[in-house]
């Protein structure tokens, strides 16, 4: 089936008008009409070719809410009409440890990305700069919010992302937890942990965003290039999210952690960080580690938890054709706090609208 979409031809070419070729649906297929999609640094990573492992055309979006158009014969539980979201993967081998566990994301065999293939290599697969996507239903989550679909669509990456790791180093009431960038998802980390019932610090380099940072649920805010407000919190974290999307400096942040406690990265930057003072770790027994999305069982408890909370994301609508300025406007952390683009736009474009005139 052909299919309006957005693609990247090349690392160094804006993102325009593509077309690109949807699967009919198969038995256990789900095809969804895409409502919002929202915009991902990683997005942005993969577009411009900074993990060196794009496969052209790129077609990014793992941020997907939309309405179930058709369902396979052997499909359960879902039906035409229910509203439904897809996040960073679209399947798995389904067999190995990991996946037995409900953690596909780490499958032994490489799951399969929503865009850019299986991440072992393979053929390319498309993402949410479309109208339609067809996606096995093991990989399709149910949406419980009734509206502000669009403020939903970028937990399916941003918000699990940080739900992951809040839950598996067991954040939550007593717990001291920081969250460095407020971006799109720095600030789901806020939001989440804050729900969660730790005390959250949130750790900004943009002066600009101390107000925010509190609305949205930091019990205080340090800006993290100020050593004298750095100090005040040194040994004093159990767990510390970083979600930079850029090479820095880690030791100002595990000097930051007690004893035991651990400093997870999720942020994927382009350069790699310089390397932390091994004596930061050892002294204290800190960990660092990393975190990769989430499982598609956790993903579905995110959403059901947020649903019933009341938690969605803080976004800019923007229209397909203004996906190129929304890029440049990410890299000056210029977003509060995450772009959302409105699919309708890609299927009808504005009167007069020139593709990438923005
Ligand atoms: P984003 O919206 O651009 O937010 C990143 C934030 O990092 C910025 O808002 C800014 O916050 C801070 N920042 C940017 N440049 C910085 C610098 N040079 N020094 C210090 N802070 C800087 O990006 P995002 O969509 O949240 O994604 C963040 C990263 O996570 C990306 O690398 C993305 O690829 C990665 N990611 C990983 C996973 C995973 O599974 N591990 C999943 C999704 C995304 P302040 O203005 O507050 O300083
Ligand atoms: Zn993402």
């Amino acid at each position: 089936m052909p299919t309006p979409a957005y693609a990247a031809p090349a690392a160094d070419q804006p993102l325009a008008p593509h077309t690109i070729e949807r699967r009919t649906p198969g038995a256990h297929d789900i095809a969804i009409e895409i409502l919002y999609c929202g915009v991902c640094h990683s997005d942005l990573h993969t577009a411009r070719n900074e993990w060196g492992n794009t496969i052209y055309p790129s077609v990014p979006g793992h941020e997907i809410v939309g309405t179930v158009t058709a369902a396979g014969k052997d499909v359960k539980g879902f039906k035409v009409g229910d509203t439904v979201g897809v996040g960073c993967m679209v399947d798995s081998c389904g067999h190995c440890a990991s996946c037995a566990e409900g953690e596909e994301q780490y499958c032994e065999n490489g799951f399969t990305g929503t865009y850019n293939g299986p991440v072992f290599g393979g053929e390319n697969t498309y993402g949410g700069y479309s109208t339609s996507i067809v996606v096995d239903q093991k990989f399709v989550l149910r949406v419980g919010h009734k509206d502000h679909l669009e403020a939903v669509a970028p937990l399916l990456c941003a918000g699990i992302t940080t739900w992951s790791p809040l839950r598996h180093w067991n954040t939550g009431p007593g717990k001291k937890v920081g969250v460095v960038g407020l971006g799109g998802l720095g600030h789901m980390g806020v939001k989440l942990a804050h729900a969660m019932g730790a005390h959250v610090v949130l750790f900004t380099t943009s002066p600009n965003k101390v107000a925010d940072g509190k609305r949205l649920g930091a019990d205080a805010v340090v800006i993290s290039k100020d050593a004298g407000q750095m100090a005040k919190h040194a040994n004093s974290f159990d767990f510390i999210l970083n979600t930079v999307a850029a090479s820095h400096n880690l030791d100002a942040f595990l000097n930051l952690l007690k004893r035991d406690g651990t400093l997870c990265l999720v942020g994927a930057p382009e350069h790699p960080h310089p390397s932390p003072t091994v004596f930061n770790l050892i002294f204290k027994r800190r960990q660092l580690a990393g975190s990769l999305i989430g499982g598609i069982r956790e993903t579905q408890e995110m959403l059901d938890f947020c649903a019933e909370h009341g938690i969605v994301c803080d976004i800019e609508m923007i229209a397909m054709r203004d996906i190129n300025t929304a890029y440049e406007r990410m890299l000056r952390s210029d977003v509060k706090y995450r772009f959302v683009i409105d699919m309708a736009t890609l299927k009808k474009p504005a009167v007069g609208a020139t593709p990438n005139a923005v």
